[in-house]
């Protein structure tokens, strides 16, 4: 399924779908959102605990496909000490990344998603938790939906 993503991208996507990071509720947070992509059977709830606009704190649980874990998994990784407005410029460089293959800017290890625009049906697991972030970020209660979305 992945062949067309080079070793070096599908060692750390493997790496982080078998040991997710901050793969646990989180107790302290301060907002939350869930993500569902029907179209996968993936579904997480991410957990933040803002301080002000500083995400100190965020972690995540649910289940779903290799792709979506290590998005998520990476996500908190990158998350975590940045302000709202870090991640929602890189939701737009992953979301453009994912669904056309450019890269703009720095994106760090998220890079490894790039190749995923290459596998339609698999740009709504990279993006689900993008999605659920921003989300929960916004404070919407609502359960946030792949099929919802236009990816
Ligand atoms: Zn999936």
């Amino acid at each position: 399924m992945f062949e067309d993503l080079n070793d070096l991208y599908q060692q750390v996507i493997l790496d982080h779908c078998k040991k997710p990071r901050n793969f646990h509720e989180l107790p302290a947070a301060t907002c939350s959102a869930q993500g569902r992509n029907p179209l996968c059977g993936d579904q997480l709830q991410l957990f933040l605990a803002l301080d002000g606009n500083t995400i100190k704190d965020i972690s995540f649980v649910g289940s779903g496909c290799c792709i979506s874990k290590a998005s998520a998994s990476l996500l908190t990784e990158f998350a975590k000490g940045k302000t709202k407005a870090d991640v929602e410029k890189m939701f737009e460089r992953v979301h453009e990344m994912v669904t056309t293959g450019n890269v703009q800017g720095d994106v760090g290890k998220l890079a490894v998603f790039a190749g995923v625009h290459k596998f339609p049906a698999r740009v709504k697991c990279a993006i689900l938790s993008w999605h659920a972030v921003m989300a929960a970020l916004k404070g919407d209660a609502k359960p946030v939906s792949t099929e919802n979305e236009q990816t």
